[in-house]
């Protein structure tokens, strides 16, 4: 119906608008540049068409396509996301796009996105004005084009203008870039720093002057940033300690959400491989089924996974099929899943883990007529401390298997919702793999079978670790404390030590 022509932010996911957060989830078709982070087509539905419409060099009549199918799908009553790099109207055609749906009589809305031209600078800690430096900032085009055209850029002015020069597209002729402002008079010391991928993991700059521009070699793409502020580097060297470092998170992905989370917070670039999948339990959920429709002649349902969660609650009718039956769960995020399904834990334990909970439970109630009873849906076959535990504080505990879970289905094409070649491609790319439980591990060798993994193995505790190591890996980091928090101290301080690499 509607055409979205929406900045997609300069690398990093995290800048993306709400806005286009948002739009992206609706999206029946996604058209999306060369240097858009594919983790961001994950926020459009499953069954979204998503078409990359990324320039290769020497693909002149592309634009032409592009618009093409812009009204193609636009006229066929769909949502039509254009996700772009950085902001659109900022060198990205994005204008061109708007006029041709504008003549066709297409519905369409501007989302602006943070523009590479400021972002990629600041990401190197440099502030395109700065009080007593700069106080005007001009961004140009460096694509070397017909000087003469409208709209070129009109260097010995710019140079004489002063003030901070940004520069998109211009690796290829930075030479006569640099030699033309000089010429008209910016001095060759003049401080230059070139950006390359800002903001994202891959992230590389070069300080250097006009003068020494032209050595500077880094591939596309890049922003070139010309000025007294370049020689400022505005950035706190305390943050960050994994920057740099490509991580896989091996729980499946709702699950591995704080984990990602954190490890984004330290700066790292995270790899989803969800390895792990969730089936029905060897009864395929008979037993779950008969409990579930006697759950109000429960005392308590103890809950200690969201996916407990999930498959208990969605056999009740509503919430009045729990009758005076109370709710326990292990944590906040079982909380949280409880709550997304309107029910109110009634006991979260201080201490998130099973233990935890058995020790927060009451002692079952005695004495004649007291019935005492807990219905525990659970994993299959998992070893478990809760059953055991309110067991000896005197509840009659019913276990019922409510899922099983299993490693991830191999699927070779890259379709949902298997593990594709092409994930486990970026695995063995990666700099550390992280396990959070046996179960990780284990689904993780079945999918991955001989390929090799990355070079760095992190372990949550000690009883991962061996299943880690029971499986052939060399374990070099495990988290003193066995958290999501611990984990990534563990490995913050194993990459913070790391000596220098010899030069
Ligand atoms: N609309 C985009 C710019 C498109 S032109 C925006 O607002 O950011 C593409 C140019 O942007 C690249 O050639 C490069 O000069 C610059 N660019 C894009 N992403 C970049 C990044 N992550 N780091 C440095 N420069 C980048």
């Amino acid at each position: 119906m509607t055409v979205y022509l929406v900045g997609a932010g300069p690398g990093d996911p995290g800048l993306l608008t709400r806005r286009g957060a948002e739009l992206l989830g609706r999206a029946d078709v996604v058209l999306f540049d060369r240097l858009v982070d594919p983790r961001l087509l994950d926020l459009a539905p499953e069954d979204a068409l998503c078409i990359d419409v990324g320039k290769r060099p020497g693909q002149l009549s592309h634009q032409d396509e592009i618009n093409g199918l812009l009204l193609e799908h636009s006229r066929l009553g769909r949502t039509v996301v254009r996700l772009k790099g950085g902001d659109p109207f900022v060198f990205g055609r994005g204008g061109e796009e708007a006029e041709v749906l504008l003549s066709a009589g297409i519905a369409f809305e501007i989302v602006p996105g943070v523009t590479s031209a400021f972002a990629a600078p600041a990401a190197a800690g440099v502030p395109v004005t700065h009080r007593g430096l700069s106080s005007s900032v001009t961004v140009v085009s460096g694509h070397a084009g017909d000087p003469d055209a409208p709209g070129a850029v009109d260097w010995p002015a710019l140079a004489r203008t002063g003030g901070t020069i940004v520069i998109l597209m211009g690796m290829a002729s930075r030479v006569e870039i640099a030699r033309r402002l000089v010429d008209a008079g910016r001095s060759p010391d003049t401080p230059v720093v070139v950006v390359h991928r800002g903001t994202t993991a891959g992230q590389a700059s070069v300080r250097t002057t006009l003068a020494g521009l032209v050595d500077v070699e880094l591939g596309p793409p890049c922003t070139i940033v010309i000025g007294p502020v370049a020689a400022l580097d505005l950035h706190d060297a305390a943050r960050g300690a994994l920057s740099g470092t490509r991580v896989v998170v091996t729980r499946a992905r709702a699950q591995g959400a704080p984990l990602v989370s954190a490890l984004i917070e330290a700066g790292a670039e995270v790899i989803e491989l969800p390895v792990i999948a969730v089936a029905d339990p060897p009864d395929g959920g008979a037993a779950l089924r008969t409990e579930a429709a006697r759950a109000d002649t429960y005392d308590w349902i103890v809950l200690t996974s969201a996916n407990a969660v999930d498959r208990f609650v969605g056999l009740l009718r509503d919430g009045r099929a729990l009758g005076r039956a109370r709710l326990a769960v292990v944590g906040e995020a079982t909380a949280r899943a409880l709550a997304l399904r309107r029910l109110v834990a009634d006991l979260v334990p201080d201490v998130e883990t099973a233990d935890g909970l058995v020790q927060a439970m009451p002692e079952a109630p005695s004495g004649a007529g007291a019935s005492g009873r807990v219905l525990f849906p659970r994993a299959a076959g998992a070893r478990d401390v809760v059953a055991p535990g309110l067991r000896d504080k005197g509840w009659e505990v019913t276990e019922v298997a409510a899922y099983r879970t299993v490693a991830a289905r191999r699927d070779p094409g890259g379709l949902d919702p298997g593990v594709g070649d092409a994930e486990l491609d970026m695995v063995s790319s990666a700099d550390v793999i992280t396990f959070t439980s046996p179960s990780t591990v284990t689904c993780y060798v079945e999918l991955a079978r001989q390929r090799a993994a990355p070079p760095v193995v992190a372990c949550i505790g000690p009883v991962t670790a061996d299943a880690a190591r029971l499986a052939g890996f060399h374990v070099d980091v495990v988290a003193d404390e066995h958290s999501v928090e611990g984990l990534v101290a563990a490995l913050s301080a194993h990459f913070g030590a790391d000596p220098a690499p010899p030069t």
